[in-house]
């Protein structure tokens, strides 16, 4: 039995020293030590001595299966080391090769029209003033000037949450909000950018979607501070030869009210498919704050005059980049915002 021992562990250890690969040690592993190994094989024929025989060969057995283990890792860390010098050597890295490209983020085309509307408007010196998409019926509509019965509420299908309170169907709550904190002080110059909701879905509207509110209120404030401003402010949004005109319109909390178009920016007012050949844009509503806005706000009407306007920052990306459905702002299609 020794003698049998003997031969296992020299022809292991020959084997284990000579093995070149991690493969080759593992099927050495299992030759020697696995289940059907040689030297399991002897440690089950164990049982047929007779005791004292058992005893001393059991423990040149157990011996020997400890060396063999101990051999095989050590010959394995061997393996390793020589694997990781031989890549070290051999595999040098190309640092010359062209990296893994990393895609950086960039601004929602949205966010970049809302950031240059800011930019434009906090130069003429308006501050940037905002206010609750949850809002209250007051200041949505009954302070606007737009009592309960009041049929322009049919032109803002809303989201209410009770009676008293529903997601904010334009920015200009904002501008009552505005007044209440800064009464009696003048001048007031802000605009109110934000998201607001209506009951709307198709090719250019949105339930959410964005405005840009502006509240000018001073003494000797005329419709002309508004066409002048309006005016400036389109020319550097589209083209600086942009021509603007105002129409009359209605607007519970303006009185007068205007819409204020834009030549066209795609034919430049010849007429073509994006102004329905027209050669105008209607790009924002505006006019003279109500002197009912005013007074119910805590100003005196007969001493301070004002305009506001609203506009629709979509409306404006979707004329300035061309684009024909709304929808695609809000798609998150990669191949659609990287063009921006
Ligand atoms: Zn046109």
């Amino acid at each position: 039995m020794i003698d049998r021992l003997d031969k296992i562990r020299t022809e292991a250890e020959k084997a284990i020293q000579d093995a070149e690969s991690m493969e080759a040690l593992q099927e050495l592993r299992v030759r020697f030590l696995g289940r059907k190994g040689e030297l399991t094989r002897v440690l089950r024929g164990l049982k047929d001595l007779p005791g004292d025989r058992r005893a001393v060969a059991g423990q040149a057995a157990n011996r020997l299966k400890s060396d063999l283990e101990a051999f095989l890792e050590l010959k394995l860390a061997q393996l390793k080391e020589s694997e990781l010098n031989r890549q070290l050597q051999e595999e040098r890295i190309d640092v010359t090769l062209p990296g893994v490209p990393v895609n950086s983020g960039r601004k929602h085309p949205l966010t970049q029209v809302l950031d240059e509307i800011k930019n434009i408007f906090t130069s003429m010196g308006f501050e940037i003033a905002e206010g609750p998409e949850i809002e209250l019926d007051y200041y949505n509509f009954e302070a606007l000037n737009i009592p309960r019965d009041h049929p322009a509420r049919d032109m803002q299908d809303s989201f209410y949450i009770t009676e008293e309170v529903l997601l904010r169907t334009h920015t200009s709550p904002v501008q009552v909000r505005t007044m209440e904190k800064k009464r009696p002080h003048l001048p007031v110059r802000i605009i109110a950018p934000g998201k607001v909701y209506r009951r709307d879905d198709d090719a250019t509207h949105s339930p959410m979607f964005h405005q840009v509110e502006g509240l000018v209120l001073d003494e000797n404030i005329t419709f002309a501070d508004l066409k002048g401003t309006l005016m400036s402010f389109a020319r550097r949004v589209f083209r600086e030869d942009v021509r603007v005109r105002f129409r009359t319109s209605f607007f519970p909390f303006t009185e007068p009210s205007a819409e204020m178009d834009i030549s066209c920016v795609a034919c430049g007012g010849k007429g073509c498919r994006v102004c329905s050949q027209t050669g105008w844009l209607e790009i924002l509503g505006a006019g003279m704050v109500n002197p009912k806005v005013l007074a119910m706000s805590g100003y005196d009407p007969e001493e301070v005059t004002g305009f506001a306007f609203g506009m629709g920052v979509e409306r404006i990306a979707m004329l300035k980049y061309d684009v024909n459905d709304l929808r695609l702002f809000f798609d998150n299609d990669i191949r659609f915002l990287t063009q921006f």
